[in-house]
C-alpha cells in the first residue's frame, strides 16, 4: 500500500506515505532513537544491534505499513520487537501489518482490553474490525503484570507498569542508554490541563505514573499525543493534578456531590471521549475502583 518513501538524513528526517495519505515522519530524539508522528498517535523506534524496537504500531495496518516503510528507509535491520505502551486503538491497531518474526509485547490487561474490544458487538463499524484483525492475528506474544526490565535486539529496555493510570495496561518504555521514555497517553502535551483518564484508568494511578516518568533518567519524554514538551511543563500539569485532586477529595469527605464540585471547580470537556477529570476523581473516592479492570496493584490508596 506504499505509494512513498523518502528520507533526507540532512535532517534526520524520513517521510512515509500511504494510500490514506498519512505522511509519517521520524525524527531522531538520542543516538539511533527515533520519534515518529503524522500519525494519529506519537510512536517510535530504536535501532538496536540486533534488530529495531518499535514503540506503538499506529492506528490501523495500513498506517502500520507506512510506519514500517519509514523504518526501513532508514535501517535495514529487521523488526525485532514491538512494545504496546497501552491498548487504544489508535496505538494497536496497525499490528496486523508487522511480520510474525517481531514479537509483541504489552501489559497483561492491554492483552485483555484487545480481546475483550473483539469480542464486543459495539465496536462501531471502525474499531471494531480494527480489534477483530488484530485479535485473529497479531496477540501480545508476551504480557507483563509488573515492571520488567529486559534486553531486547542487544538494547536495555525497562518496561514500567506503576498503576492504571489513563486506562488499567498503561507501560511507560524506559531505555536506560539512551535516555528516553515513552510515556504513552499518560502525557499528552496536546489536550487539556488535566489528564485524560479512560475508563478502567486512575487519577491517583496517573499522579503516581507522572511522578515515575519526571522521577526517570530521561532527556526526552515522548508523549502518546502532542509535541515533546519541557520537563517543567509536564511538573506543572503534576501540581496541577494532585492539588485539584485534594480538592475534590475535601469536598467528598464534605458530601458534596459532583455537581457542586463541578461549579466549585469548573471541569475542562476538552476531549468529550474521556470523562472529566472530576468525574474520574470523584468515582473513584466515592464509587471506588471498577472491579472488572483488575488487577489495581500499585495504588496506595483505597476509598
Ligand atoms: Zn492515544
Amino acid at each position: 500500500m506504499l505509494i512513498a518513501a523518502a528520507i533526507a538524513c540532512g535532517t534526520c528526517t524520513a517521510m512515509a506515505q500511504d494510500m490514506s495519505g498519512t505522511p509519517l515522519r521520524s525524527q531522531a530524539i538520542g543516538e539511533n532513537i527515533y520519534r515518529v508522528d503524522g500519525g494519529i498517535a506519537n510512536t517510535g523506534f530504536v535501532i538496536a544491534e540486533n534488530g529495531v524496537i518499535v514503540i506503538d504500531a499506529q492506528r490501523t495496518p495500513a498506517e502500520g505499513a507506512a510506519q514500517i516503510a519509514l523504518i526501513a528507509a532508514t535501517t535495514p535491520r529487521p523488526i525485532a520487537a514491538i512494545l504496546l505502551t497501552h491498548a487504544d486503538p489508535d496505538h494497536v491497531g496497525g499490528l496486523p501489518a508487522y511480520p510474525d518474526t517481531a514479537r509483541i509485547i504489552a501489559h497483561e490487561n492491554s492483552r485483555a482490553q484487545i480481546l475483550a474490544a473483539a469480542n464486543a458487538d459495539d465496536g462501531g463499524p471502525f474499531f471494531g474490525p480494527l480489534y477483530k484483525a488484530v485479535a485473529s492475528s497479531r496477540m501480545p506474544h508476551q504480557v507483563i503484570g509488573a515492571t520488567e526490565r529486559m534486553v531486547l535486539a542487544g538494547t536495555r529496555v525497562e518496561m514500567i507498569y506503576v498503576a492504571p493510570a489513563h486506562g488499567s495496561g498503561d507501560l511507560i518504555v524506559y531505555f536506560p542508554d539512551h535516555r528516553v521514555a515513552f510515556a504513552g497517553d499518560i502525557v499528552l502535551t496536546d489536550q487539556g490541563r488535566f489528564p485524560s483518564i479512560r475508563r478502567g484508568g486512575s487519577s491517583l494511578g496517573w499522579i503516581e505514573a507522572m511522578q515515575t516518568i519526571l522521577a526517570l533518567d530521561a532527556d526526552v519524554i515522548v508523549p502518546g499525543h502532542g509535541p515533546i514538551a519541557p520537563r517543567a511543563r509536564l511538573e506543572i500539569q503534576l501540581r496541577d493534578a494532585i492539588e485539584r485532586r485534594r480538592a475534590i477529595k475535601q469536598m467528598v469527605e464534605e458530601e458534596k456531590t459532583l455537581d457542586q464540585i463541578d461549579a466549585a471547580l469548573p471541569p475542562e470537556n476538552i476531549n468529550p471521549r474521556f470523562p472529566s477529570f472530576n468525574r474520574t476523581t470523584y468515582d473513584e473516592l466515592v464509587k471506588g475502583y471498577p472491579e472488572q479492570v483488575p488487577p489495581w496493584h500499585g495504588l496506595t490508596e483505597r476509598p
